[in-house]
């Protein structure tokens, strides 16, 4: 019994320096990875995004009839509320993907000028173009949110 003793104040040295280690530096040190928790709360500002990712076919569809009147009126109106969600989104990601994401999206608003340019010149090819450049660069931004499901 008496040679047990220095053994367990090594183990409980050793368990104590273990515990202080996990639990100190990551307060002070800026989070690298999401949560569960931030992903949750990530999802309120995903949703809109991922909504006006899906009405994307309704702007290409008016592009394919060369429906220019509703193409400018759709890159106005809709997508307009998109730059707002956006912003809110990228300010909440991990600080290593903030830039990266607000790059995309500034990309992704120069795509839908061209769109309107081409539809003001009733250009279908750089309508066209442009549209499938900004489907990307969509995919591209939401890739960066994490999503729960
Ligand atoms: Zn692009």
């Amino acid at each position: 019994m008496k040679k047990l003793r220095p053994f367990l104040s090594l183990v409980l040295v050793l368990v104590t320096t273990l515990l202080v280690s996990c639990s100190t530096p990551n307060k002070a040190k800026v989070p690298t990875v999401y949560t569960p928790e931030k992903i949750e709360q990530l999802q309120l500002y995903r949703a809109p995004i991922a909504q006006a990712r899906e009405k994307m076919s309704i702007l290409e569809e008016f592009i394919n009839q060369e429906n220019w009147v509703d193409t400018r009126t759709f890159i106005h109106g809709p997508l307009g509320e998109l730059r707002q969600a956006m912003g809110s989104a990228s300010t909440r990601l991990l600080q290593k993907d903030q830039k990266p994401s607000k790059a995309i999206a500034k990309e992704l608003f120069s795509h839908f000028e061209r769109i309107d340019a081409a539809a003001k010149d009733k250009n279908y090819s750089v309508a066209k173009a442009q549209f499938l450049e900004a489907a990307k660069d969509f995919d591209a931004y939401l890739d960066l949110i994490p999503s729960n499901s």
